[in-house]
């Protein structure tokens, strides 16, 4: 089979997206959405210099009826002359994804709903619960350091619709991977409480980032993925500065894994780069350990088909998913699920002129990794 038909014949669930942009976004805003960093980029340079900018040039200028690689300037106009509905239309609609499990925690103000999301698709959209944003959302509303614990596990509860399908945390972000992972007790979480509290008063920001606190949260998260069956999502390895990139490796995280192993709710890894080789190979080793390369497929630019020969590299087909991680920007759906299906067809086909495997078992690992191990896992 032709690798164009292997590749556009590859059914996609997005298990880790975020909302979109719903409004026109000016030149600098747009810059900025191609940057992790949280500063602007130094004198003399800009965001644009980069893979991910260069490939949204090459391969989402003729979305928008631009010609390929069509200066920064002229992309932004454009952008703005069609209107971010029928930009973000345009883009999830050329992306083929079928349904989009959506984090709903990072930035709600900026994007828009989950339900939004679905509509501007036109496909299926489900929701995944942050568990840092249900924990910061009640300290901001005022609890007791004694009461923490029970209004937190109460609000993760009653933020679990009929639309959620999994949780998600960003411990790697907070408290980072490598923390001791056992069970705090009742009087050390309600202490942890009390100082986030006392910090809260007198910072006036929220944000959860006590080991103690995130402990807590994650074994409440596994009680509750126990009961359900639901996946919990970690972010791993490449992400915004708040990251210490050597904490981040998912190999600190065996501990918990080997722990609530007996409990059998799937343990879904994010992104994993530049650690997507010793994710590759947790998926192996653990049975509810599974595992995607999104975020990196977008970000490494023109370099994508060697991150997935290397996530390809040891996992068993039926580990590792397909996420694209796009947050804003219309380009990182589209984007993502081209370079995916690029790459996996690539990779396959490769194995198939070797003779490897046959094509219709291509097609078959194809159809496990970008869409049917996250139906089975996530239950959508
Ligand atoms: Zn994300």
């Amino acid at each position: 089979m032709p690798m164009d038909d292997l590749a556009d014949g590859i059914p996609l669930v997005d298990h880790h997206c975020h909302g979109i942009f719903p409004a026109d976004l000016d030149d600098e805003r747009l810059a900025d959405s191609l940057s992790e960093a949280f500063a602007p980029a130094p004198p003399g340079t800009d965001h644009w210099d980069k893979p991910v900018a260069l490939s949204v040039r090459r391969w989402c200028a003729p979305i928008l009826d631009l010609p390929p690689l069509c200066p920064p300037a002229e992309y932004a106009a454009r952008r703005r002359e069609l209107g971010a509905g029928e930009v973000n239309r345009r883009f999830l609609a050329a992306s083929g994804i079928d349904t989009y499990l959506v984090d709903s925690g990072n930035r709600p103000e900026e994007l828009c709903s989950v339900s939004e999301l679905g509509t501007i698709a036109g496909r299926p959209a489900r929701e995944i619960v942050r568990m840092e944003s249900v924990a910061e959302r009640v300290a901001g509303a005022g609890v007791s350091a004694a009461g923490y614990a029970q209004a937190f596990e109460a609000a993760l509860r009653a933020a679990l619709t009929d639309d959620v399908v999994g949780l998600k945390s960003i411990l790697a972000y907070r408290a980072t991977l490598a923390i001791d992972y056992g069970k705090p007790g009742d009087a050390e979480v309600e202490a942890a409480a009390g100082r986030w509290l006392a910090e809260i008063e007198s910072s006036g920001k929220v944000r959860v980032t006590d080991a103690v606190l995130e402990r807590h949260l994650i074994w409440t998260g596994a009680d509750i993925a126990r009961e359900r069956g639901f996946p919990i999502q970690f972010h791993i390895g490449i992400g915004d500065p708040d990251i210490e990139l050597h904490r981040v490796d998912p190999s600190h995280l065996t501990p918990w894994i080997k722990a609530v192993e007996p409990w059998g709710f799937p343990i879904t890894l994010l992104h994993c780069y530049p650690f997507h080789r010793e994710a590759g190979l947790m998926s192996e080793n653990f049975p509810q350990v599974y595992f995607d390369v999104g975020f990196a497929l977008n970000w490494v630019g023109p370099s994508y088909q060697r991150i997935m020969d290397e996530a390809l590299e040891l996992a068993p087909f039926t580990k590792q998913l397909y996420s694209s991680d796009a947050f804003g920007l219309a380009e990182l759906y589209y984007m993502g699920a081209r370079r995916f299906r690029t790459s996996l067809a690539r990779a396959l086909g490769h194995w198939v002129e070797d003779d490897e495997c046959t094509a219709a078992e291509a097609e078959r690992i194809a159809g496990l990794i970008g869409a049917g191990n996250t139906r089975r896992i996530y239950g959508v």
